[in-house]
């Protein structure tokens, strides 16, 4: 998986959960649970995948064309 998709991944399931979270609660509390669990599991592609292919450090909320820590460059292309 490339940085750019993890990332996208990452706040997708940010929004997603948390969407979930506030419709649970006026639905219920299981709906705020499952948002919760979406929510977190946007930290899998993040520390999987949001990383420097050349340090492997990670990336935090880089978003740049290089790295932070060893200025690499974070390729993006697909
Ligand atoms: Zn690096």
């Amino acid at each position: 998986m490339k940085v750019r998709d993890a990332q996208k991944l990452r706040d997708f399931l940010l929004i997603i959960g948390f969407v979930i979270m506030l419709s649970g609660c006026i639905w219920g509390e299981t709906l705020f649970k499952i948002g919760a669990v979406v929510s977190l599991s946007c930290f899998i592609p993040h520390f999987l995948y949001n990383k420097c292919p050349h340090c492997k450090k990670q990336l935090g909320r880089n978003e740049g064309e290089f790295c932070q820590h060893c200025g690499g460059k974070i390729s993006y292309s697909h």
